[in-house]
């Protein structure tokens, strides 16, 4: 089907032809016509292009590139390695690795240490593309604020990185592997388990 021509609203020529007094205000003039127009009819068609947000939040697709999580193995673990792919791919350079030995015959290295300064980030999703477990996807969380630009306000360590609550209120965004199924299932809950560690989404 053919997409509807956008009309377009000439200032300059409501100007032009326009004389007298008013002829001043006849670009904005025309110009709030558009905006009264469209309200109008929003409210009697009651098709609303605006969200009464915070109250209301958008839907965004699970293309999405907000916040970023860490997820989990099935006993809770993380399931970074250490690897320090992402933190070498980041242009911005705000992702902090420190790696530990662990004793699990199936990885050498787990983060003692993985933090992301939040307030250099540039959401592109390199870090995620460059991972090779899956152990760092992003979220659908937007809404981002600090009242101040001191690093430590949103640089997110590993605590953040899996348990805040808005992992679970907004669900998984970008990962390249999106024909994975069950993505959900490894995404950290709000509350943590009994151990201290944050229980998989079920
Ligand atoms: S999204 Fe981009 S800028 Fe942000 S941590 Fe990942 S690679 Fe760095
Ligand atoms: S998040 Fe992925 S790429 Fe980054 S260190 Fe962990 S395993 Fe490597």
């Amino acid at each position: 089907m053919a997409k509807k021509a956008s009309r377009v609203v000439d200032v300059r020529a409501a100007v032009d032809a326009a004389s007298g007094p008013l002829q001043e205000a006849a670009g904005t003039l025309a110009g709030m016509e558009v905006t009264l127009r469209n309200m109008v009819r929003a409210t009697v068609e009651r098709k609303h292009v605006t969200i009464q947000y915070p109250e209301q939040r958008k839907p965004y697709s699970r293309r999405f590139r907000g916040v970023h999580v860490l997820t989990l193995r099935d006993d809770g673990r993380l399931k970074c390695t250490a690897c320090y792919l992402c933190e070498t791919v980041c242009p911005a350079q705000c992702i902090t690795i420190e790696a530990m030995d662990v004793e699990d015959p199936t990885v050498e290295k787990a983060p003692s240490v993985y933090e992301i300064d939040l307030s250099r980030c540039i959401f592109c999703g390199f870090c995620v593309e460059a991972c090779p477990e899956e152990a760092l996807i992003m979220s659908r969380e937007y809404d981002l604020s600090a009242t101040s630009r001191e690093p430590e306000r949103l640089t997110y360590g590993i605590s953040a990185l899996t348990q805040r609550p808005e992992i679970a209120a907004y669900g998984a965004g970008f990962r390249p592997h999106m024909d994975y199924p069950l993505v959900e299932s490894y995404l950290p809950s709000a509350v943590p388990g009994p151990d201290g560690r944050a229980k998989a989404k079920k």
